[in-house]
């Protein structure tokens, strides 16, 4: 993309092109606010996500934002009908829910081209690197290849995902835990429901999962730091010995990225993810929905309200984390009643019986998919 550094003064600076930057930058430009997106990567870029647009509240907000998946996202994209939950020693559950899966690498890239397209201007490979408040207003530092310059604005939307710039530098003490998210892609296919996104766990410590891209599988998760080789290597023997996995294929490829865990500082109030004309949005505020982990459409449904919030400031006198934060209290009161629910998972557990450990779990991560 070509980018004209002229232009220095902006009503707000959006930081990340995921779907959280993507869709704040959008709303605010068709507000009519002078909008800059920035990208520290080269788009289309990746993400390690299974880029399951989960819940059918989810779909309705990208398709009500964005509209229908033109023809080059579709064509990457494959519908399974819902989840199926293993848990050993427990019948298979299901749950039905027909959910758009494609590659992020092509539904970020529409989704920051609809922002263009709404007058939002994008730059990609432009990194954010510092940021001062000054009355009421934000100095920016952007790296573009090697050159540093800076830039001015009233709002900056942190859209910047779970390693945020933004948010380490405006709670630099803020140091929340790290865990490693992982993808293992294998040129094979074992005997699992085929349609669906496959959920293995036998109690709260660890979940994985399994689903078919075409003619082959993706193995993910999330693990503690220094535990990634042995805890893949503990869920591929698991698939080897039960699902019949062909011992002698090994992985294609497999990625991941470190993830430090905000969630929980936010729901229990620790963290307030916002300061002044500074909001953060989707991974970079830990807004992912208990139980199921919920983070695309969170990412979306928090970017809408940033906007919105911005947009109410803009036009009135109060900074914009007064309106921004009342929207995230409602977010929480939500997650708090999922998380209510889902002390059922801890009192099935204790039963030791694991048909019932199995129901909680699904009937919680089903209470999380229709949270909105
Ligand atoms: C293994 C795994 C699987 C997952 N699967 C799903 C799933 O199927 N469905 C689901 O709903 N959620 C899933 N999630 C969660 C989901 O990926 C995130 O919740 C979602 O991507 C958050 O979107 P976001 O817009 O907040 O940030 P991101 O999508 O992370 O985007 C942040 C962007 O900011 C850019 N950036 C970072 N720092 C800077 C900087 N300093 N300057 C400029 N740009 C910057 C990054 O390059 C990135 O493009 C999964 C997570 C993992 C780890």
């Amino acid at each position: 993309m070509t980018i004209d550094k002229s232009k220095t003064n902006w009503d707000v600076v959006v930081v990340g092109g995921g779907p959280g930057g993507a869709l704040a930058a959008k709303r605010c430009a068709e507000a009519g606010l002078d909008t800059l997106l920035l990208e520290k990567r080269r788009m289309p870029r990746d993400k390690v996500c299974t880029g399951m647009v989960m819940a059918q509240w989810g779909q309705d907000i990208v398709q009500q934002e964005f509209g229908e998946y033109p023809d080059w996202v579709e064509e990457e994209t494959i519908y399974l009908a819902g989840y199926a939950l293993h848990v050993p020693g427990a019948e298979t559950l299901s749950l039905d829910i027909r959910t758009p899966t494609t590659w992020r690498h092509t539904l970020d890239t529409w989704m920051c081209e609809s922002a263009r397209d709404a007058g939002a201007e994008i730059w990609d490979n432009a990194r954010l690197s510092d940021l001062k408040q000054e009355a009421g207003r934000s100095v920016l530092q952007i790296k573009i290849g090697a050159e540093l310059f800076e830039l001015e604005t009233q709002f900056v939307i942190g859209a910047d995902g779970a390693f945020s710039t933004v948010r380490n530098l405006i709670y630099p003490e803020f140091r929340p835990p790290i865990r490693v998210g992982y993808r293992v892609y294998f040129e094979t296919l074992v005997d699992l429901p085929s349609d669906r996104f496959n959920m293995f766990t036998a109690g709260l410590e660890e979940i994985f999962f399994v689903h078919n891209k075409g003619d082959a599988m993706l193995l993910e998760g999330v693990a503690q730091e220094g535990t990634v080789d042995e805890t893949i290597e503990r869920c591929r023997q698991y698939l080897i010995e039960n699902y019949a996995l062909d011992p002698d294929i090994k992985p294609s490829w497999r990625d991941g990225c470190a993830q430090p865990v905000v969630s929980p500082f936010l729901w229990n109030g620790q963290f307030r993810p916002a300061e002044g004309n500074v909001l953060l949005v989707g991974d970079a505020a830990g807004v992912n929905a208990p139980i199921s982990g919920e983070g695309l459409t969170m990412a979306l449904k928090s970017g809408v309200h940033a906007a919105e919030a911005v947009v109410e400031s803009h036009q009135g006198n109060e900074l914009a984390e007064g309106p921004y934060l009342r929207k995230i209290d409602e977010i929480l009161e939500v997650f708090r009643e999922i998380s209510a629910h889902g002390q059922r998972i801890v009192t099935a557990l204790e039963s030791e019986d694991p048909n019932e450990f199995a129901e909680a779990m699904l009937s919680s991560w089903d209470r999380s998919l229709n949270a909105f």
